[in-house]
């Protein structure tokens, strides 16, 4: 069999470039291995855990009206199948989808693992009747867009699967008594505060001095307020886990730190220390493509590895490991593919954290500004002072802005609160088009909404923002 174009998994980032390059008009077959298209982040990944943190979510909102607003309910009561069952239908109807786009776009889809012989051919692997007899299927072009797996230490594989990873938490076998999350970062935090609100005892043990390392200080602080109460104050910082070990239906966990110290056990663990790009174990060293010492493919800004017949994109191709990152990336490939003059320019991949609050930021961090000795500025607005955050009962949030002082151009946006998910795409538009900071400031935003919020910090950037009461800077004319 022979393919001009063969996009191996079918994720995000797989799916979007298989798409894309045969609207571009060229002849593409996807290879994936699993019997369903969609990847990690539709089957085990981003939708099923923001399924989850839906119903997680109205969970904390009725326990609100209740303590803040007097409206008593029952308490709730859980049909763990149920929620399940769900959860597998939101599958089911995306990945369904999936199936007929690619249908309807003419993507032949095989259902193999596809192993490397060469630059040009894949083996493929598995039983399904489009394989053919040879097994082996050639092309022009491979985009490869395998992705990425939970990395397990050794240490932790302890053969027992009360001991899980994020694919073992979100299948939601059971509600655990006790839970312990070993890494404090976003797939630890979001899982957690799910097996939380559903009724778990749940424990973080993270190696650093702070909850989710690399995002902004200020944004995490509410949000690690908050999970104090949701898990009990039981966030152990700066501590190891030394080992776990099964002892009946339990796992013994070694504490070694400062935050705790000792064994303690648990019904359940989930380990969340990170991801590990698919870039080994299926052939790659018979290509010329070269992989860096984290196991990410190397590729360029048109996503061309180092082999002239195969791209790479989303998580095998490199940080962040984000499904919105891969598919953007897929259709630089396709485009790329299509003889377009296109290079994909990381200047802004929003990010988000799904916890309650939900963090999100885009662009440069205040961190990294410092780091590069960047000049810069920051104006902040906290939800202290915005109506609707007031009548939500969520005034832990803020919403900062980073400025170059020079250019008054917004360099970067982080947020903290309810719904920072959905606020930072603003900030996305606003980095990507170059805008400056009286951009946003004089840009009506509908009231009362938590939208204002990032009007308002462009605001305090000039010391304008009507809640809050700021020195005016001098081109504060510029604003009005
Ligand atoms: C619990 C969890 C929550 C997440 N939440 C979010 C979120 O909210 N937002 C966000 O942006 N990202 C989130 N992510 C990350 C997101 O899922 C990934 O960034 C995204 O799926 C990467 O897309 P991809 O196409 O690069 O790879 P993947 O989605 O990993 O897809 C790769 C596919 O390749 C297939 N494959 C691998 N090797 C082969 C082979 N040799 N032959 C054939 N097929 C092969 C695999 O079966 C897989 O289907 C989350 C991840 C997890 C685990």
């Amino acid at each position: 069999m022979h393919s001009s174009i063969v996009v191996l998994g079918g994720g995000p980032g797989g799916y979007a470039a298989a798409f894309l390059a045969a609207d571009e008009g060229l002849e593409v077959t996807m290879v994936e291995a699993d019997p369903r298209l969609g990847g990690t982040c539709l089957l085990r990944g981003c939708i099923p855990s923001k399924a989850l943190l839906h119903v997680a979510r109205v969970i904390a909102e009725v326990d609100e009206l209740r303590h803040d607003w007097g409206v008593v309910y029952p308490p709730p009561k859980l049909d763990i199948n149920k929620v399940r069952e769900r959860k597998e239908k939101v599958i089911t109807t995306l990945t369904g989808g999936l199936k007929q786009l690619a249908k309807r776009r003419n993507v032949k889809v095989i259902h193999a693992r596809g192993v490397f012989e060469n630059s040009t051919t894949l083996r493929l692997e598995g039983d399904d009747p489009s394989i053919g007899s040879d097994k082996t299927l050639t092309f022009d072009h491979c985009v490869l867009a395998t992705g990425s797996t939970p990395a397990m230490p050794p240490a932790f594989n302890i053969g027992s699967d009360r001991v899980m990873d994020s694919t073992g938490a979100l299948s939601l076998a059971d509600l655990p008594e006790s839970l312990l999350v070993i890494g404090g970062g976003y797939i630890g935090l979001e899982m957690g505060s799910v097996y939380a609100q559903l009724g778990s005892k749940v424990s973080v043990v993270e190696l650093l001095d702070g909850l989710l390392p690399g995002a902004d200080r200020d944004l995490v602080k509410p949000l690690h307020k908050r999970l104090n109460t949701l898990f009990h104050e039981r966030i152990f910082l700066n501590t190891k886990v030394g080992s776990l070990g099964l002892r009946g239906n339990k796992i013994e966990v070694a504490f070694e730190g400062p935050g705790k110290f000792g064994a303690e056990q648990f019904d359940r663990v989930l380990v969340s220390v990170g991801r590990r790009p698919n870039s080994r174990g299926f052939g790659l060293e018979n290509t010329q493509v070269e992989i860096d010492g984290k196991g990410f493919v190397k590729v360029n800004e048109q996503m061309r590895t180092t082999d002239p017949h195969i791209l790479a994109i989303g998580d095998v191709a490199g940080e962040p490991m984000l499904a919105h990152k891969a598919t953007h990336e897929g259709r630089v490939a396709a485009e790329v593919l299509a003889g377009k003059s296109v290079v994909f320019d990381r200047l802004a991949i929003p990010a988000v954290i799904f916890t309650d609050p939900e963090i999100a930021w885009c662009g440069l961090t205040e961190e990294q500004a410092k780091k590069d000795d960047r000049k810069h500025e920051v104006a902040i607005y906290p939800w202290a002072a915005s109506g609707r955050a007031i009548a939500l009962g969520r005034t832990e949030g803020l919403t900062k802005i980073l400025v170059d002082p020079d250019t008054e151009r917004v360099l970067g946006v982080g947020i903290v609160g309810a719904g920072a998910g959905e606020l930072i795409a603003e900030a996305a538009l606003a980095i990507e088009m170059g805008c400056e900071v009286t951009d946003i400031a004089q840009t009506i935003h509908p009231h009362p909404t938590l939208s204002e919020t990032v009007m308002n910090a462009a605001e305090a950037f000039f010391g304008t923002a009507t809640e809050i009461y700021k020195p005016k800077r001098k081109s504060a004319e510029s604003a009005s």
